[in-house]
């Protein structure tokens, strides 16, 4: 996908990286060590299945661990390289930095196809992974958090969950050795959900900037916002649904690996996905234009472009082809150096991944502290609000019924002012909270340090000045 004469995703990270650490005077020696990958573990293992040894080939890498544990997801895909590991587990320090949530970097991944197996074989590939893992500490609730990532689910992480306990049966922490798993094993409200969500609270805060959105040329708010999304799993899906059904975005162009749809009306985000779930294709679905080349709908007109698949998809080769004028990388890495110089060039506004997809290691740390306290959060102090809620209402209607002019509130008012906050509607306050947090110190950066020019450039010196402050208090 990527064109020859653009970096590789780890050559990109530490090119844009360098553009701005090179802004900032750093102690001698400080930018190569925040910039260097500590380590990466290769293992290759064999799993008996299907009347042979079938042998895999996986990686875990650190980047940094300038706090720990350190954290990042696990992919799996017939992509997955050192090279590629190395440039997610770095962007994960950067991340973590910039939503200040307390890990180092890390990323993992393993070579395979996950289509092409069963459940229990997957299963069983996942438990060898991760015992590999689990014996070296690559796994461990307070050394390395691995969380889902391209081609995992919560179904992984909850058999990761299982293989760590089997093999610490004493360490009441266990739970915390991987987030994102199933409410049933531990997981939190909202995780499924939350790197699209976030993205959705990224692009809110960024339409409370003016001075943001006036360099988009763009006007108002996202409401009726023209949107594509390259990239239909898990992050590209619920982000386009939130978009659409609570900020009334148009979503006009959805691809997957399998071709795209485009619907300058605006395509169902639900509707297709229930069509997909019942085992359907893009090519069949009785709405809208099929695209044999997904990539092309990243050319198309709109307001907003959401890579949200695979990195590398936006290079030299179709960077001057791009018209919407704000990209927002849900996906890691999807641009290359190059094209970004380019995009950048042409007055393109980038939400860089480096923020724009944190929602998922935001609420990852929230579950992680979840699993440590031992308790959901909630439990304690929502009745209690409740209650106390209840007391003031009821008096107000008392006072208010013997006063000259009678009033009471109306009942749906007292319902839900009396609500109480359950776990989802604290795990959300969170992340909006975050999202917010980080947004605004990035555009502060843009705006006040006048050798900052883009919004990436602002979060990587965010980042940059977050870790080697870190560094520094450690005595490096
Ligand atoms: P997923 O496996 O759920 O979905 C991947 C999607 O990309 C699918 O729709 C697939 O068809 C599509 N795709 C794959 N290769 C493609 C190609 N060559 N062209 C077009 N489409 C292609 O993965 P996900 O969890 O949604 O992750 C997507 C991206 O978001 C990745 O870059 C990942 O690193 C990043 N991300 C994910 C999370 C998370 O919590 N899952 C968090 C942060 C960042």
């Amino acid at each position: 996908m990527r064109a020859s004469v653009d970096s590789s995703f780890l050559e990109s990270v530490n090119q844009l990286f360098e553009r701005a650490a090179n802004l900032i005077e750093l102690p001698p020696g400080l930018k190569e060590k925040i910039q260097i990958c500590n380590s990466t573990y290769t293992v290759r293992f064999g799993v008996r299945m299907r009347g042979k040894i079938q042998t895999f080939t996986g990686y875990r890498s650190v980047h940094s661990e300038h706090m720990e544990p350190v954290k990042g997801g696990i992919r799996y895909s017939l992509g997955v390289s050192q090279n590629e590991v190395e440039a997610l587990a770095a962007l994960m320090t950067y991340k973590c930095a910039i939503v200040e949530t307390p890990f180092g970097g890390s990323k993992g991944g393993l070579r395979i196809d996950p289509t092409q197996y069963s459940d229990e074989e997957l299963e069983r590939i996942t438990r060898r992974f991760a015992y590999e893992l689990i014996k070296r500490d690559l796994i461990n609730p307070s050394q390395n958090v691995p969380a889902p990532d391209m081609g995992t689910s919560e179904t992984e992480m909850a058999i990761i969950a299982d293989q760590y306990n089997r093999m610490n049966t004493t360490d009441i922490n266990s739970r915390a050795c991987v987030t994102g798993k199933p409410l049933t094993s531990g997981g939190i409200h909202g995780r499924v959900e939350a790197t699209g969500r976030g993205i959705q609270y990224a692009l809110q805060e960024f339409f409370r900037h003016p001075d943001d959105i006036k360099r988009t040329g763009l006007k108002g708010t996202l409401a009726n916002k023209r949107i594509i999304l390259h990239g239909f799993g898990n992050v590209g899906y619920h982000a386009g649904l939130f978009l659409q059904q609570e900020d009334d975005a148009v979503i006009i162009g959805i691809a997957n690996v399998d071709g795209g749809l485009y619907d300058p009306k605006g395509l169902d985000v639900a509707d297709l996905q229930k069509h997909l779930k019942a085992g359907q294709t893009f090519k069949n679905y009785p709405k809208g234009e099929f695209l044999e080349n997904g990539l092309k709908l990243l050319e198309c007109e709109c307001d907003i472009l959401i890579p949200a698949a695979v990195e590398g998809v936006i290079t030299t080769a179709n960077a001057s082809q791009i018209k919407a004028p704000l990209i927002i990388e849900a996906a890691n890495g999807p641009i290359t150096a190059e094209a970004d110089a380019e995009l950048n060039r042409r007055g393109i506004i980038i939400i860089p991944d480096t923020f724009a997809n944190a929602g998922g290691v935001t609420v990852s740390y929230f579950e992680w502290v979840k699993n440590l306290s031992h308790i959901r959060f909630g439990r304690m102090q929502r009745r209690q609000e409740e209650y106390r809620s209840r007391l003031l209402i009821d008096e107000m209607n008392r006072l208010f019924a013997s006063s000259d002019y009678p009033f009471r509130f109306h009942e749906d008012f007292i319902r839900r002012y009396l609500q109480g906050a359950g776990e989802i509607e604290l795990v959300r306050s969170g992340l909006d909270d975050t999202m917010r947090l980080a947004y605004q110190s990035i555009s502060e950066i843009l705006h006040t340090r006048p050798e900052v020019n883009d919004l990436r450039t602002a979060a990587f010196l965010l980042a940059i000045e977050r870790v080697a402050t870190s560094y520094k208090n450690k005595g490096l």
